[in-house]
């Protein structure tokens, strides 16, 4: 037996809604990419979507459409994936980390204006594991100082903060369909805004910067004519991927609700325990759990993941602070460090949790957790 850290639910339905499509006129750029973009938009609650084919892609046309650029300084989280901080170095920029708080393990706020300089442009929150960042102060903070706010919500499609839906809060937000994300399209990403400007620089960035349209147009030779606008990429989404990406949409809330249900038993489960330090989900949050991430105190962390893995359970450690790795170590980040990153980092390791995660399984891998840190 091997249990994943995390897994896609996929099913007999998922299946057939994606060969109707290899049956049908489009493989690509047609009515499902439109129809996945119009389902999500209105899920989250915002005015426009733009489909793409990885999570990264929608960050990178996310910068590329807030303007970011040379000597441009963008605050995110050294807790999370690298292409966070990797889609500002695409545009030129320099990313700049913000610590995380201890207790929620997203970006902290007060961190944020720690770093701020002339040159800040933007601030990237990512909602990690899926926990909505506190977005009432840091909407505040770049109210204050004129900045951009794009949230990398890739473990976030489905969460809520303060009664509304991450995607609909700040200028624009990233989501990703990786398998192992909320829902999956195999590969593929979103953008969501409710600006119309940013929403048409975004559809040109997606297309090689490419149009058609005559508004967009400085103007037009015939019916065969169109316009490069700007230095775009091919970042288009497939048909294929967005059928399931459809079919997968129908199951989110359900997919959610198994993964509340299964943090819920590793909270209770853990409680009490003082070698584990169990998440704390933010008042009047509600994440979407993608991640399930304990601490472990006063064992060695290696140890009990060795012997987790060792035992068939694919444990994991999300993340190691971004700017520790080697490029970001070459690249000028030799001296950063985030001490709130670093000892999270240390005591970290994030246990299965996807909606196919059986009762039996999850009973497994608790016992398995609670002999290791013995
Ligand atoms: C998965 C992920 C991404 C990138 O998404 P892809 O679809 O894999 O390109 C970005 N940010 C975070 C926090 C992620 O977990």
């Amino acid at each position: 037996m091997y249990i994943p850290y995390g897994r896609q639910c996929v099913d007999e339905e998922d299946i057939q809604e994606v060969v109707k499509v290899l049956q049908s006129d489009y493989l690509t750029t047609g009515p499902m990419v439109t129809e996945f973009e119009n389902r999500v938009a209105q899920y989250v609650g915002a005015k426009y979507a733009v489909a793409v084919n990885s999570g990264t892609a929608a960050l990178h046309i996310a910068c590329l459409a807030a303007g970011i650029g040379q000597g441009d300084e963008v605050i995110t989280s050294p807790v999370t994936f690298a292409a966070s901080s990797n889609c500002v170095l695409y545009c030129g920029g320099t990313p700049v980390f913000a610590d995380i708080d201890k207790d929620t393990y997203n970006i902290s706020p007060d961190e944020i204006e720690s770093k701020l300089t002339e040159n800040t442009k933007a601030i990237i929150p990512v909602h990690y594991t899926g926990q909505p960042c506190d977005m009432d102060a840091i909407m505040d903070i770049a109210k204050r100082h004129g900045l951009l706010v794009i949230e990398d919500g890739a473990h976030a499609l489905g969460a809520s903060y303060m009664g509304k839906k991450i995607g609909g809060i700040a200028d624009m937000t990233c989501f990703s369909f990786h398998p192992v994300k909320p829902i999956t399209t195999g590969e593929g990403g979103m953008v969501v805004t409710d600006n119309e400007e940013l929403y048409r620089r975004l559809t040109l960035f997606r297309s090689h910067g490419i149009t058609r349209d005559g508004d967009m147009m400085t103007h037009n030779e015939g019916g065969w004519y169109y316009e490069q606008l700007e230095l775009g990429y091919n970042y288009r989404i497939t048909d294929i991927s967005c059928a399931l990406g459809n079919s997968q949409m129908n199951k989110l809330d359900r997919f959610l609700e198994k993964r509340r249900a299964i943090a819920d038993r590793y909270n209770q489960a853990f409680e009490g325990v003082s070698r584990i330090k169990t998440p704390t989900v933010q008042e009047g949050c509600e994440s979407g759990w993608h991640l399930y991430m304990i601490q472990v105190m006063g064992c060695d962390r290696k140890a009990v993941f060795d012997r987790l893995r060792e035992n068939g359970i694919g444990v994991n450690v999300h993340y190691i602070p971004v700017y520790r790795h080697p490029y970001y170590q070459r690249n000028g980040y030799g001296g950063v460090c985030c001490p709130n990153a670093e000892l999270f980092y240390d005591r970290a390791i994030s246990l299965p949790i996807f909606p196919a995660l059986t009762n039996e399984q999850q009973g497994y891998v608790i016992d398995k957790v609670l002999e290791a840190v013995m």
